[in-house]
């Protein structure tokens, strides 16, 4: 039995994923940072190489080392790294890394050196997101010491790369500017006498709406997972986590009673109320407070006063509501219940911290 549990429907994800790797002629990286956006990083790994994933995309060393060591074969591209970690570990492992400054250079020319062996690296140049990624001032620097590293036999530049700032606003113009920088800095590259293999732009949104950024690889992480990053559009996807609990005790309760920390809940009548073991310490935004959709006993309710650390408190009224009875936070929506974008938009977010919220928690994870 069971107490609290994230399901994750790894056919989705395989779904998800064939469904954009048909949309595209370039290869996809399937992007699994954060724990695969709280699905679980190296289960959601293997589902998106099983349908046809052809590179995994994380921010952290770790991350990539965790997928190597979990035997994963495909290339991974790590593209967050502070200055000191052990990169030639990454190397070995045939991880590839992104530079966007010349200490990030020097450092995995360092790494080539201890791996004995040039690192496959993804130059990323900033189109405007003043991020990660060289600037346009920089990219003469860059692009002239990578290619000296690579004709020295130090380096191999595999890829050139940047990230959008507006995708998720099909039509902002902000994304045409930076295609246009973007092909800019390709044909700097080019003069710069490198011919990267792949080079990449598109996020999710990007990939679902603007097949012009597709170039050689588009990098999708949240459709991955069945989300849009669309307000208002599904693109077809299937969202793969649902985040449930059983009540774990009910009890009636007269009007006019307060209801969790602060009692900034008071039942207006006399009422059920159904305690439920999820917290702000599995993933629950304490944010949903008063406003957290929860679906149980087969009706749509609202989180009553302040979600704690390990519970919240849904106010039932009359409806006859049982102790082990079903809470469902959100899922597919397939069966009336609440999704991540109903949360997102309760609790002001966007749907991907939603469900990244549920990943490394204490709340088991099941894999259907
Ligand atoms: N590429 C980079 C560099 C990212 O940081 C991310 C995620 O934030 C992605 C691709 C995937 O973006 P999305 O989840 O919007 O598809």
């Amino acid at each position: 039995m069971w107490q609290a549990e994230v399901r994750v429907d790894l056919d989705a994800i395989r779904e998800n994923v064939s469904r954009l790797r048909s949309g595209t002629n370039a290869e996809l990286m399937a992007v699994v940072k954060a724990d695969g956006y709280g699905h679980g990083m190296v289960p959601a790994a293997r589902a998106a190489v099983d349908a046809g994933a052809d590179w995994l995309g994380v921010c952290t060393l770790e991350e990539a080392l965790t997928l190597r060591r979990a035997g994963v074969a495909v290339p991974v591209l790590a593209w967050l790294l502070a200055p000191g970690l052990p990169l030639h570990e990454g190397v070995s492992a045939g991880v590839d890394l992104a530079a966007a400054s010349l200490p990030q250079l020097d450092e995995m020319i360092e790494a080539s050196r201890r791996a004995e062996r040039p690192a496959r690296l993804h130059l990323k140049i900033d189109t405007g997101l003043s991020r990660g990624g060289a600037t346009v001032a920089d990219w003469p620097a860059l692009l002239d010491a990578a290619a000296k590293a690579q004709a020295d036999g130090l380096v191999e530049v595999v890829g050139v790369w940047s990230h959008f700032v507006y995708a998720d606003m099909p039509g902002h113009p902000t994304t045409d500017r930076q295609l246009a920088v973007f092909h800019e800095g390709l044909a700097m590259v080019e003069r710069a006498g490198l011919r990267p293999r792949w080079r990449h732009l598109a996020n999710s949104a990007a990939t679902l709406t603007r097949p012009d950024t597709h170039f050689d690889l588009v990098r999708p992480g949240l459709a991955v997972y069945g989300l849009s990053p669309v307000a208002g559009e599904t693109y077809g996807l299937r969202p793969a986590m649902t985040a449930r609990a059983r009540v774990m005790l009910t009890k009636r309760v007269p009007s006019g009673t307060g209801v969790s920390y602060g009692h900034t809940y008071t039942t207006a009548s006399d009422t059920n109320l159904a305690v439920v073991p999820l917290g702000y310490g599995d993933g629950v935004p304490r944010h949903a407070s008063n406003s957290g959709p929860v679906q149980l006993a087969g009706a749509r309710r609202t989180i009553s006063g302040r979600v704690c650390m390990d519970q919240f408190v849904l106010d039932c009224g009359d409806d006859p509501v049982a102790d082990g009875d079903i809470a469902t936070l959100f899922g597919s929506g397939a069966d009336g219940e609440p999704t991540a974008d109903d949360w997102a938009e309760a609790v002001g977010t966007i749907n991907y911290e939603i469900v990244t919220r549920f990943g490394g928690t204490r709340v088991p994870r099941v894999y259907d």
